[in-house]
């Protein structure tokens, strides 16, 4: 069966003709009309920036980036920042899409963006990073703002990053202005609960559905692919809930134990030797394989594109939980879908960030700041709220949860768009 669809013609996996067509599926129920097709289907501003940046060496190196704003027609630009070597114009473009499609799913009032840098953090210095860090925030700017466009982290992106970018930006207009970037560091105004917000979130929402689906949580085998800000806090708050974790994936390897791991203590050897390889009890498994393993729910927080038709129908999970942005092509959508595989969407899923996010940014404004309980009481408010409201669309127009997501998040970016009017 695999072979027969891996050989047919092969579709676009390009992220944003991705994004384009979930959008489409969505307008199509909605019969959204072509003028507002038109508007929602493109990215408003798009920034493309080509840097120096002095590397330790005295060299001077140039480096691509972009600042990509899709819609602000609910409130200002909201958007993480990611530094990876595959980053594209169009990848920008999905991800700025489909935060836009995030923000209107939990109902905060941001549009959506994103920004990355074509390079290789790995491969750069702490100064080298600074410089880099520091040079992009500035050749941004002139979309940046905490009325206009707000950065968060994202791939390869930190709290020390986010705090590079609030330092160069409030250098430049002559005093601090901590509600421009989010993820920040607590020390300058970031938020109780910000670096686990995305995985809790996804909690609350994996609760939501395992409550109303009658899904066990306990002794359920939990794989994850990506290990980093969101892989690693999931894994052991599900195995706080009794989840298994029995198999972990990072860029440069894998690993599977079906008894399951220890979650923080493989957190903390991660911390210690940088890597998850050689964790005590567990086997080596290739990365790209790591999706196949036997399990229950099959957690993707790593980069987009990894179920696609080539892989969907060996994927032996009955739940796909998208921590990641992107990771499920519409194809490999329709083969877990015939095969009674449920998707718990990434707009959903790991909107938790991005509303921790909003709460930093409101707190930033204020100068008045929460405990831990009430920010993360009030996440898991909106996150159960949107569960309901985009469980209760799929119902209603017979419909998977990503279709249904996308169909609220349009019809509500649709609805601000024409009570707004087209400008003049
Ligand atoms: P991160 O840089 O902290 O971690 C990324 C992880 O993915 C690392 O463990 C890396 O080794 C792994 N990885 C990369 N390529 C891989 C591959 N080919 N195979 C297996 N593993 C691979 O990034 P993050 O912040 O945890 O983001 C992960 C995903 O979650 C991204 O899609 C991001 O857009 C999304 N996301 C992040 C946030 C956030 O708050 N950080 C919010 C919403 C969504």
């Amino acid at each position: 069966m695999s072979t027969t669809r891996s050989s047919v013609t092969p579709i676009s996996e390009n992220a944003f003709d991705i994004a384009r067509r979930q959008f489409d599926i969505a307008a199509d129920l909605l019969h959204l009309d072509s003028n507002l097709r038109a508007v929602l289907r493109n990215c408003k501003r798009e920034l493309t920036v080509n840097f120096p940046v002095k590397m330790d060496d005295g060299s001077i190196r140039v480096f691509q980036g972009y600042r990509v704003q899709h819609n602000i027609a609910r409130g200002p630009a909201k958007g993480g920042l990611r530094f990876h070597p595959s980053v594209s114009l169009d990848e920008v473009r999905a991800l700025a899409m489909w935060m836009t499609w995030k923000c209107a799913v939990v109902g905060i009032p941001f549009g959506g963006a994103k920004g990355g840098v074509i390079c290789d953090p790995k491969r750069l210095s702490t100064s080298e990073l600074e410089n880099l860090t520091r040079r992009f925030a500035t050749e941004i700017s002139l979309l940046i703002g905490p009325d206009r466009d707000i950065p968060a982290p994202d791939v390869n992106t930190s709290p020390q990053i986010m705090s590079w970018f609030m330092d160069t930006y409030s250098m430049a207009v002559g005093h601090s202005v901590p509600a421009v970037v989010t993820g920040k560091p607590q020390s300058v105004g970031g938020s109780e609960g910000r670096m686990e917000a995305t995985a809790r979130g996804a909690v609350d929402v994996i609760q939501e559905f395992a409550k109303q689906r009658q899904f066990t949580l306990n002794g359920a085998r939990v794989v994850i692919q990506g290990f980093g800000n969101v892989g690693s806090p999931l894994a052991s708050f599900l195995q706080n809930l009794g989840c298994r974790v029995v198999g972990v994936a990072e860029e440069n390897g894998a690993i599977y134990n079906p008894r399951g791991f220890d979650a923080s203590r493989l957190r903390l050897y991660k911390r210690e030797t940088g890597s998850i390889v050689g964790f005590n009890g567990s086997d080596p498994v290739y990365p790209v394989g790591v999706l196949e393993l036997p399990c229950d729910i099959l957690i993707p927080a790593a980069l987009e594109g990894q179920i696609t038709q080539r892989n969907a129908d060996r994927i032996k999970a009955r739940l796909v939980v998208e921590a990641a942005n992107g990771p499920t092509t519409p194809e490999a959508d329709a083969i877990l879908g015939e095969r009674g595989v449920v998707v718990v969407p990434d707009i959903l899923c790991n909107a938790g960030g991005v509303t921790v996010s909003y709460f930093e940014w409101v707190q930033d404004l204020q100068s008045f700041f929460w405990d831990e309980d009430e920010v993360n009481q009030r996440l898991q408010k909106v996150m159960s709220r949107a569960y309901q409201s985009v469980a209760r669309t799929a119902d209603d127009h017979n419909v998977s949860l990503r279709t249904a997501a996308h169909i609220l998040a349009i019809s509500r970016v649709a609805d601000a768009t024409r009570t707004r009017g087209i400008f003049p």
